[in-house]
């Protein structure tokens, strides 16, 4: 048994099932219960392969599949905003973060971006920012604030940018009492789409940008994703999975266009002496659509990742024995079929017959639970069409099931 939270839940699902507990009984199951059901805790941990809607054209897992791989660990950041554990930090209020993470763009400048009071501040004229790692689909923390002293208006206040890959920009810019064209206000994806509202704090308050962002996706030379931006603005949503038309930009209106694998995240100078602090992205699982290899696939995709996962178990089978080795084999005929593994369970299924028919009168309710475990995963595979409904080993199961009065009550 690998996982007792799991078994517990199975048990107090099955127990609920075929003994009517009052429902509230569902989460507070009480020990006697709980010991009482322990008698079928070795079949219930197994049958769990056996349990959900199997693989499909499209679903290389089953429904509730405990062959899927558990979602990584990762540890929050102690506060709202601190990057967690697995987060790439490119400013961390440090020198050495400005000068490791990032470069100036511009060659010949007037002076540089700097750190003043733990916060990056853009010098103007030092040109725009770049940071060295590159990347591409990602989530991505950003804190900046406006300069106190308010000055001039429209595009001309407090303006900055954050642009993707270089290439899209999620707007900066002072527009908490000042006007300017809508798809150009902080939130937006410059020159494509406003943000849904204007959520902004007045200048010299800190605002916080997070931000999904996904890449255009092309294949063959078409489009099949333009990609999308996600933003919130100090915790107000004003993009939502916001369509690319290929990044945005001035005036020009912009169309889909393919984005390298990965590009570096840069920050703007307009001009104004905008402060960023607290910067980190964590970069994302690619989406089905550009390769990825979870959730509803292609069925060419669907069909190779059924392949690999069934080779996994049958790998994985090879190392146990008896009833084990057939019960994992069988799973394996869930997410493909494959001839000489079908025979190697008909060999095991005959063994087991055999010794389950060879096993004295008063030893034999003790075998109950192997056998109900084993006619499960039949049933299912029986029931799910990877073995036909006439085979031997499922009619062998039923007659030892029916002589010894194992079959369910009605
Ligand atoms: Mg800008």
């Amino acid at each position: 048994m690998k996982n007792w939270a799991e078994l517990r839940r199975l048990l107090v699902r099955k127990v609920h099932f075929h003994y009517h507990y009052p429902t509230t009984m569902k989460k507070q199951l009480p020990i006697p219960a709980l010991a009482f059901a322990f008698g079928f805790a070795s079949a219930l941990s197994a049958s769990a392969q056996f349990y959900g809607d199997p693989p499909d054209e499209t679903h290389p897992w089953a429904v509730h599949d405990m062959n899927r791989p558990q979602p990584r660990k990762v540890v929050p950041g102690k506060t709202p905003g601190a990057p967690p554990s697995d987060a790439v930090v490119l400013f961390d209020g440090t020198d050495k973060a400005l000068k490791g993470n990032w470069l100036h763009l511009k060659q010949k400048r007037k002076g540089d971006w700097k750190v003043v009071d733990k916060v990056m501040q853009c010098t103007p004229g030092a040109g725009n920012l770049r940071s060295k790692p590159e990347f591409g689909d990602c989530q991505l923390h950003v804190e900046w604030a406006e300069p106190a002293n308010i000055s001039g208006s429209g595009q001309g206040r407090g303006n900055s940018g954050i642009f993707l890959m270089g290439i899209a920009e999620v707007q900066v810019l002072d527009n908490y009492e000042n006007q300017t064209y809508p798809d150009g206000s902080a939130g937006s994806l410059y020159g494509v789409m406003p943000p849904m509202v204007n959520p902004l704090k007045k200048a010299g308050e800190w605002q916080v940008y997070d931000i999904i962002f996904r890449r255009p996706v092309f294949r063959d030379g078409k489009l099949v994703d333009q990609g999308s931006m996600t933003v919130t603005l100090n915790g107000v949503l004003v993009l939502d999975h916001t369509p690319l038309e290929g990044g945005g930009g001035h005036k020009k209106r912009s169309k889909p266009k393919p984005f390298p694998e990965k590009g570096p995240l840069v920050l703007q100078d307009h001009g104004n002496p905008v402060r960023f602090r607290n910067v980190w992205y964590r970069e994302l699982p690619k989406r089905p659509v550009d390769g990825g290899t979870d959730g509803q696939l292609s069925p060419e995709a669907t069909a190779k990742k059924r392949a690999e996962i069934a080779a996994d178990i049958r790998k994985d089978a090879a190392k146990k024995s008896g009833k084990d080795k057939m019960l994992r084999l069988m799973e394996s005929l869930c997410y493909q079929d494959d001839k000489p593994t079908v025979a190697e369970i008909d060999k095991l299924g005959d063994a087991f017959i055999k010794e389950i028919k060879s096993t004295p009168g008063n030893k034999i309710e003790g075998r109950r639970n192997e056998v109900l475990q084993v006619n499960n995963a039949v049933n299912y595979l029986v029931r799910n069409k990877r073995m036909p409904a006439d085979w031997a080993l499922s009619k062998d199961l039923e007659a030892i099931i029916k002589a010894n009065g194992w079959g369910k009550k009605k």
